[in-house]
């Protein structure tokens, strides 16, 4: 894209707000970082186009939150797919991969439907880590229907305080760039004012309704900027943004890191994890991997001593 204001408009956590009704929502554009963190490992593309999804459902979710840390969902099933992470930090930082450990009979299906096709049974769950004093905020969401929308849709619906609807959409745009879009709609019990039961059920269901209009083609079109998206959708409502939050891609693996794990290990644990003359961690996220020589050991092993 050689237009700059295309570009501010990717990569992004847009809040915004319904006027007519008061809702509130969530709006994420992802363009160049889904598409890094999409064609990292070789995976077919079904497989690329829910971990998109799920990663802009993170996004959407995490910002709902008031936490400092990391919110991540995972998922573990028993189809093809056996595993997907999708992980946000309170800095705007986000990675994620897919598992697969099976063949996927038929790819076409498993674009219409995922959770079938792809993941079969299993759970997604969510979680908040503030780090090893903060409380661990945990939910388990079912899988069910054929979308991750329509399980988290579902899991909201069983939730009394609380209404939550999703749309998500992740594709290959004609020019080969991989985009996700998800819309976040929510609704918290204080926010019905002075309305009547029926008037604050009506306003819900009609904000959810423009906001399923919405098809994947506009989702994913790079043209149409984030401002743009919410007033085609809700301009008849009116429809107020907030500052958008960044995203980008970031991984917490580096080799520092790993060393240091490396270095909490006892010295027959590193001998046995050398393989054809080095230990090689792999991380699962960038998909590169850290090699460590048997010089590199000795001298983990020797700064180990040194601390003790
Ligand atoms: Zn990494």
């Amino acid at each position: 894209m050689s237009d700059s204001n295309f570009q501010m408009t990717d990569d992004l956590v847009q809040p915004f707000m319904i006027d007519a009704s008061g809702l509130n929502g969530r709006l994420v554009r992802l363009g160049n970082a889904i598409d890094t963190i999409v064609t990292r490992h070789d995976l077919p593309e079904s497989v690329r186009a829910l971990l998109g999804k799920l990663l802009a459902l993170g996004a959407g979710m995490a910002t709902a939150l008031k936490y400092d840390g990391i919110f991540t969902l995972q998922i573990k099933s028993d189809g093809p797919v056996s595993m997907m992470v999708a992980d946000v930090t309170t800095n705007g930082d986000i990675r994620g991969y897919a598992q697969l450990s099976g063949e996927i009979a038929d790819e076409e299906a498993a674009r219409a439907a995922p959770v079938p096709n792809l993941l079969g049974k299993g759970y997604m769950a969510f979680t908040v880590d503030q780090g090893a004093e903060m409380e661990r905020y945990q939910g388990i969401v079912e899988l069910v229907g054929d979308s991750l929308e329509d399980s988290i849709d579902n899991y909201f619906e069983k939730s009394e305080q609380f209404a939550s609807k999703t749309h998500l959409a992740a594709g290959k745009t004609p020019s080969g760039q991989w985009r996700a879009t998800a819309i976040v709609l929510q609704r918290l019990p204080e926010e019905s004012g002075d309305k009547t039961h029926e008037e604050t059920q009506e306003d819900w269901v009609r904000a959810v309704t423009l906001m399923k209009s919405a098809t994947a083609d506009e989702m994913l079109d790079e043209r149409l900027d984030a401002h743009g998206m919410l007033y085609r959708l809700f301009h008849e409502d009116g429809v107020r943004v907030y500052d958008p939050r960044p995203l980008d891609v970031g991984c917490r693996c580096s080799r520092d890191r790993i060393a240091g794990i490396l270095m909490g290990m006892p010295d027959d644990d590193l001998d046995h994890a050398m393989v054809d003359g080095k230990i090689s961690v792999n991380c699962e996220f960038c998909n590169v991997s850290f090699d460590f020589t048997p010089n590199d050991v000795d001298a983990l092993k020797a700064a180990r001593r040194d601390q003790a």
